[in-house]
Formats: structure tokens, C-alpha cells, sequence
């Protein structure tokens, strides 16, 4: 079987290279940045495209194809996710690398940006013949990746246990006594295999934290806010218990399969237990009702968590967001086009590389402990995560009144600005 893709989630993922080459020749321009540093940043240091072939159960063959593109490793090892799913393709793991670079370098991480996955629908693969897709294109990889060179983490249908996976195959190629020099080459691993205390909840608290530092400047109470959330998975579900456990109520989910509404609010950990038992997914939840998913965006709430895919906010439902705040948990949600009509509209947008930032800190934090053999209590992890991502949201709101640009703009010049400075103190080999 092959993938086909239709043209509407082609111009997605075009859409999404679009809106990030646009997000950072704008920020570009307001710095003047030298243009031979323009001219580096602007393409990819490397691109992967793999094909290879995996056994399925009824014993026939088939040919996946997987990416990584390495966009620039400047400040340290390239670092990003990898996706599952049926619209990966070389364009969308460009757009993905550069907005890891974007982050990375807006976090003060000692790491350059890269992004990669597969294109498949994993809900047509058995767990087995997942692991053996997840073994063979880590093996079709091979040391393209690496803890010191470009570092994978989970993404969009990949999780700790594909990270698992990823490791004991990587390991596997090594000899015996540089296996446990290797724990490193992918993070968000699960915590037996080597993996870090809190970083599974790493995204969605960082996205809640920063939540609650906008919450802080703008003085605004967040108990009983409502807010809804487009993504129930690792991000989107994360987001929801820390808000909830704040006291704001979470009134409509969206997901891959459907849209729930419930406007005395929706409990996330009995949603949570109903979408492990049903599958992934969210309809049928006794504790909502359904509803048409092209209102989705269009409902009276005061915050909007979009943690699913990219290009979700678009020219047509942003005119009818009713949201006051917009918490960027996926990559690349919101449509350039659709940005600007929110901005006039006064709607604030804390952008995906500084809301979702919380998950590569606490990868950068699994590295760590790994590199130098600690492991740290879960209390630290998050206590250090909060410091960090305060650190940034302070950097972004007083970049964004000293320039006088929205939140995005500011966050893109504080990463542009680091990467900058590095080229000019290094020079440009030989
Ligand atoms: P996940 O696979 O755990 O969950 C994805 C969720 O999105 C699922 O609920 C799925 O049903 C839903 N979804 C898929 N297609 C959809 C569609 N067309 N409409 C509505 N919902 C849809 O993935 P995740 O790790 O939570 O990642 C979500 C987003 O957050 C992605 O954009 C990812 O790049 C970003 N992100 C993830 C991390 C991380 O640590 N996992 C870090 C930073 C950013």
C-alpha cells in the first residue's frame, strides 16, 4: 500500500515552509540582518530521504519512505522531533527544522534544529509492524543521527516508546563497549530506558506556564477561564490538566477524529482514561456532547490551544476566534495571513517557538543527565523547566516593547540575533 496525499494536505504543508520562511525574513528585515548570515540561514545544512523496506504480519513487503532534514547546527547537535503521519514529506520536515533552529536558539540551548519522520497513517500498522518501521529507518538513519550530531524526540504519532525502539536499534549497531555512551541519541525516551522525569509532561506544562505568565502581565485571573483545545494528545492533554488545576475549564476538544462540547466543562483525566481505552480517539466521550468540527475555532471561550497540526488557523476561521489568547502548542498552527487579522483584532498569540519550547528543555535536560550520568528528581526537572521558560517569556514581552512587534516578531529576533552573533565571532570556513 502506498500513501497517496491530496492536494489540500499538500498545500498544508506547503503552506507551513511559506509561513516559516515569512515569519523570519520579517524579523530579518527589522534587524537588518547581514545578509550573508540571511543567505545561510535561509536553506537547509542537510536533507535525508530514505526508503526502505519492512515485513508486514501478513508477510508482504512494503517500501516506507522517512525524512530528516537538518536545518542548522550552529550553537550545538541538531535537535527535533520525529512525526508519524501522512503528510510528512520534505517540505514540511524543512519548515519543522528551521522553527526547532528558531527554538532552540530562543531557549539559550546549546542546539541547531533538525525534524524528520515518516509519511504513514500509523492507525494502519499493527505495534509490531510499527516497531520493525521505527527499527528499519532508524538502521536506513544510521549515523546521520547520533547523540553529539542530531538527537530525535517524539513528535505528532511518536512517543516514548518509539524512542525506545530508536535507541536499542542505534545501540545495537555499536560495539559492546560504546552502547552506553549512546543513551543520548534520542530523548523523550520512557524513564527504564533511560529517559527523564518529567519530560513527558514537558510540552503541555511548558505551554501551561506560559499561559500563566501572560496570565500574570495582562492581570487576569485564570480560574474558571474557558478555554479549548484542538489535540488531545501528548501536548494538548498536558496543557488541559494544568490549566484545569488552575481552576479554568476546559469546554471543547478537537481531535483527528471528531470534535466534543460541553460548556460546564469537560473533566481531562476522565477524558484521558476514555481516549487510552477508545483507541486514540475522543467521540463517543460520555461527558460531552458532539459537535460540527467547522465551529470548532468559531466557540466562545477566552483562551484557544491549537496542539495538533500546522496551518489549523487560517483566513477563514480567524475572523470569528473568539479567544482573547491563542497558546501556540502545536508547530506552526497559525496561517501568517490569519496572524495578521488576529493581531488587528487584538487577539494575543504566544508564538509555537516560545509556548511549546517546554519540551525541547526538558529533552535538552534527559541529554544531560544522560551525558553526565545523573538522575534527576521530578520536582527539579519541572522547578528548573518553570525558571527557563520565565527566562524566555520576559525576553519575548520586553523584546516585543522595545521593538514594538507583537510576541512572534520578538521571539524570532532574540533567536536570529544569538544565531547571528555566533557567525560573526566564528566566521565563515575556511
Ligand atoms: P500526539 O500524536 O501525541 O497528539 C496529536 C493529537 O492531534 C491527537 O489527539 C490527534 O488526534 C490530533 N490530531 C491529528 N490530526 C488532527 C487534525 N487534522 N485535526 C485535529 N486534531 C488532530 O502529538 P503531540 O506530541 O501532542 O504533538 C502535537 C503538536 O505539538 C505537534 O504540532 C507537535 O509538533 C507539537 N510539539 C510536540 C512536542 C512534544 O514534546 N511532543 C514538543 C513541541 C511541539
Amino acid at each position: 500500500m502506498t500513501t497517496t496525499i491530496t492536494s489540500e494536505k499538500k498545500q498544508l504543508k506547503q503552506g507551513m515552509l511559506d509561513n516559516v520562511m515569512r515569519q523570519f525574513n520579517n524579523a530579518a528585515d527589522i534587524i537588518q540582518l547581514n545578509n550573508n548570515i540571511r543567505k545561510i540561514l535561509e536553506v537547509t545544512n542537510n536533507e535525508f530521504i530514505v526508503h526502505f523496506p519492512v515485513r508486514m504480519d501478513n508477510g508482504e513487503v512494503e517500501i516506507f519512505t522517512g525524512y530528516r532534514v537538518q536545518h542548522n547546527n550552529a550553537l550545538g547537535p541538531y535537535k527535533g522531533g520525529l512525526r508519524y503521519h501522512p503528510t510528512v514529506d520534505i517540505d514540511a520536515a524543512r519548515a519543522l527544522a528551521m522553527w526547532m533552529t528558531w527554538k532552540t536558539s530562543l531557549a539559550g540551548l546549546p542546539y541547531g534544529g533538525a525534524k524528520g519522520g515518516i509519511q504513514l497513517d500509523p492507525t494502519k500498522y499493527s505495534q509490531d509492524e510499527l516497531q520493525r518501521i521505527t527499527r528499519r529507518f532508524t538502521y536506513a538513519l544510521g549515523d546521520n543521527i547520533g547523540p553529539e550530531l542530531d538527537i530525535p524526540a517524539p513528535d505528532v504519532n511518536t512517543n516514548a516508546q518509539t524512542m525506545a525502539w530508536i535507541l536499542d536499534t542505534y545501540m545495537s549497531t555499536k560495539s559492546p563497549n560504546e552502547r552506553s555512551k549512546n543513551l543520548h541519541v534520542v530523548t523523550g525516551k520512557p524513564i527504564g530506558a533511560g529517559g527523564s522525569e518529567g519530560r513527558d509532561r514537558a510540552t503541555g506544562y511548558g505551554v501551561f506556564l506560559t499561559i500563566k505568565f501572560w496570565a500574570e502581565n495582562k492581570k487576569v485571573d485564570l480560574k474558571n477561564k474557558k478555554f479549548i483545545v484542538q489535540g488531545f494528545g501528548n501536548v494538548g492533554y498536558w496543557a488541559a490538566h494544568f490549566l484545569e488545576k488552575e481552576g479554568a475549564i476546559l469546554t471543547a476538544v478537537q481531535d483527528a477524529y471528531g470534535s466534543i462540547y460541553n460548556e460546564d466543562g469537560i473533566s481531562t483525566e476522565r477524558l484521558l482514561e476514555y481516549v487510552q481505552a477508545n483507541k486514540g480517539s475522543i467521540l463517543g466521550f460520555s461527558g460531552a456532547n458532539t459537535m460540527d468540527s467547522a465551529d470548532f475555532f468559531s466557540l466562545d471561550c477566552d483562551i484557544c490551544i491549537p496542539a495538533a497540526l500546522g496551518n489549523q488557523i487560517t483566513v477563514e476561521n480567524a475572523p470569528k476566534i473568539k479567544a482573547r489568547l491563542i497558546a501556540e502548542g502545536a508547530n506552526g498552527p497559525t496561517d501568517v495571513k490569519a496572524e495578521e487579522i488576529l493581531l488587528k483584532r487584538g487577539v494575543d498569540i504566544i508564538p509555537d517557538i516560545l509556548c511549546n519550547s517546554g519540551g525541547v528543555i526538558g529533552s535538552y535536560f534527559e541529554w544531560l543527565q544522560n551525558r553526565n550520568g545523573e538522575i534527576w528528581q521530578l520536582d527539579e526537572v519541572l522547578e528548573k523547566l518553570e525558571k527557563k521558560m520565565r527566562e524566555s517569556f520576559g525576553k519575548v514581552v520586553h523584546k516585543a516593547k522595545s521593538k514594538k512587534v507583537d510576541m512572534r516578531t520578538a521571539a524570532f529576533i532574540i533567536a536570529i540575533e544569538r544565531l547571528e552573533e555566533t557567525y560573526v565571532q566564528r566566521g565563515i570556513f575556511p
